[in-house]
């Protein structure tokens, strides 16, 4: 047995849904497997739940809602206090399962756990405050507020690209504020999923307040959804599939949060710090091997840097060490999967017929006869950072590619970055790099996305400032405070303390 073997082995386990406060198999006893990316090792068997199940867990945490609604939020806090602690003893094992699991590199793995760690002990900081608000009152002797409530049940789907942190970013502020949550990781990262469980079960989550449903979510989606005993949903993944939930919240008239797609768009003026631009966009088109909703998968550069530019990141895409993301020093981890390896291939292919130049990568690593790096790579689902020079309307530069893919963009002229910036269906994040303050203000207010980085790629998010996309990127605003406004309702209250008979016509004082 391999010393990468013996690991896998040491993490292997059965995945279990937890309903009800127990770990349970899906009730049809079907499972299926969780395989490393990098190597295509077995590493858990997974409970495949059915629409039973699922609907088994909004009852449970309808069942719940009571109680955990009406307990205090600073105690609901301790436990949120307890399961950020367990994350901090538990990081490294944390980070580990997760680059088995998902691929990326481990120091990003670590990264990720300690924005984990960061979101749930924000969240358990509001225990102590969510903040409502006092009007003054429009009459004399009343007092007019409103008053925060939990909405019920919320139903949070999450995909397998961030597998610890974007599920914190829904579950912290959702039982801070007193809701009962059904969580569905994606098939891909169900482990880190059901370790996000065993954190709460030793934290002292009460029973039926958190349950765990694995498996497809076209299998179980439905279920989850078509339930009017749901009262909020936040998902995570694809535009397609966040439109189809839309319609189905629709229905019910429900409370949403969409985080969907991104084509960010990175601009490096001629007056920016050319060293910096590469760094950042070297590391937010490739991290995670581009699999990141934020990547920089557009790099629009004015003409009088271009060449300067691209060579400088070419030279710098072409050193990145791809491999196994528990290697040491490796940056560039696997595919998550054979569908996005395949898909990868096929977008690289669409570049070339569409006559964009690559200019570094395009190659599968998987096969030995394109794999130069010298290390065996023939397991796992390994493509090299690529990129093309290519223009806006190309299908590389419009569509989601979800790989270590990027496209680098003439402009002649800044008006031009940012009308290519715009140029797309969606509008998650954008960058610029400049250093001249108006173009750094025009970005700020002239780009169409939810988020704009003045001198940093699109990348490295953080708890305490909303997130969130436009356009097909989504709706809603996740993190900081608009959290908490996801999830509670505001009730209006008045109080007449005046004791007296009021007219019945405004105004209500004579004059
Ligand atoms: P996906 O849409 O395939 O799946 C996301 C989750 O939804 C998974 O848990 C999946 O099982 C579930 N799901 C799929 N079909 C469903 C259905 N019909 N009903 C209910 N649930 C269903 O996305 P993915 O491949 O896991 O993730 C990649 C996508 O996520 C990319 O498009 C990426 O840009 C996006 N993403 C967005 C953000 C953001 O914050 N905006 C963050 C990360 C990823």
């Amino acid at each position: 047995m391999t010393e990468q073997q013996s690991v896998e082995k040491m993490h292997e386990r059965k995945v279990n849904l937890y309903i009800a406060g127990e770990y349970k198999d899906s009730s049809s006893e079907e499972t299926f497997e969780v395989r490393n990316p990098a190597t295509g090792g077995m590493l858990a068997q997974v409970a495949s739940a059915t629409p039973d199940d699922a609907k088994a867990a909004i009852d449970a945490a309808r069942e719940a809602f009571g109680k955990w609604s009406k307990t205090p939020a600073a105690e609901r806090a301790e436990i949120l206090f307890r399961a950020g602690e367990l994350i901090r003893e538990n990081t490294e094992s944390l980070a580990e399962s997760l680059t088995m699991e998902e691929g990326k590199a481990l120091r990003e793995s670590l990264a990720e756990v300690k924005q984990a760690y960061n979101t749930v002990m924000y969240y358990a900081g509001e225990g102590r405050r969510l903040w409502s608000l006092v009007t003054s009152s429009e009459t004399p002797d009343k007092h007019t507020m409103t008053i925060r409530r939990p909405l019920g049940v919320s139903v949070i789907i999450t995909p397998w690209n961030f597998p610890i942190m974007i599920p914190f970013w829904g579950l912290a502020p959702a039982l801070i504020c007193g809701n009962a949550v059904v969580f569905k990781p994606a098939s891909y990262t169900p482990i880190l999923g059901s370790k996000i469980i065993d954190l709460f079960v030793k934290a002292g989550i009460p029973r039926g307040v958190l349950n765990l449903i694995t498996g497809s979510g076209s299998k179980v989606g439905k279920a989850l959804l078509d339930n009017v005993n749901v009262n909020v949903v936040t998902f995570t993944g694809e535009s397609r599939t966040g439109k189809d939930i839309a319609e189905t919240n629709a229905r019910y008239l429900r409370r949403q949060v969409l985080e969907l797609g991104g084509k960010n768009p990175l601009i490096v003026a001629a007056d920016a710090n050319l060293k910096v631009a590469v760094g950042g966009a070297l590391w937010s088109a490739f991290s995670n091997a581009g699999q990141k909703c934020t990547a920089a998968s557009r790099i629009i550069v004015e003409d009088s840097v271009f060449d300067r530019f691209v060579n400088s990141f070419v030279e710098a895409a072409s050193r990145l060490r791809v491999g196994n993301g528990l290697g040491q020093g490796v940056e560039v981890g696997p595919l998550v999967s054979e569908s996005g390896w395949q898909k990868t291939k096929e977008y690289v292919e669409i570049g070339k017929r569409e006559g964009a130049k690559l200019l570094a990568g395009g190659a599968d690593l998987k096969d030995p006869s394109q794999n130069k790096t010298g290390v065996d790579l023939s397991r796992g689902y390994f493509y090299s950072p690529t990129v093309f020079e290519g223009s806006n309307d190309m299908r590389i530069s419009q569509e989601e590619i979800f790989g270590p893919v990027t496209t680098i963009i003439r402009a002649k002229d800044m008006a031009e970055a940012f009308e290519l910036a715009n140029g797309v269906r969606y509008g998650l994040a954008s960058a610029i790099y400049t250093t001249n303050l108006r173009q750094a203000f025009k970005a700020m207010y002239e780009i169409d996305a939810g988020v704009t980085f003045v001198n940093q790629g699109p990348v490295g998010i953080e708890i305490g400032a909303s997130f969130g996309g436009i356009k097909d990127s989504g709706y809603g605003r996740e993190l900081g405070e608009a959290a908490i406004d996801d999830y509670t309702e505001k009730k209006t209250v008045y109080v007449d303390y005046s004791d007296a008979v009021q007219p019945w016509f405004y105004p209500w004082r004579s004059q």
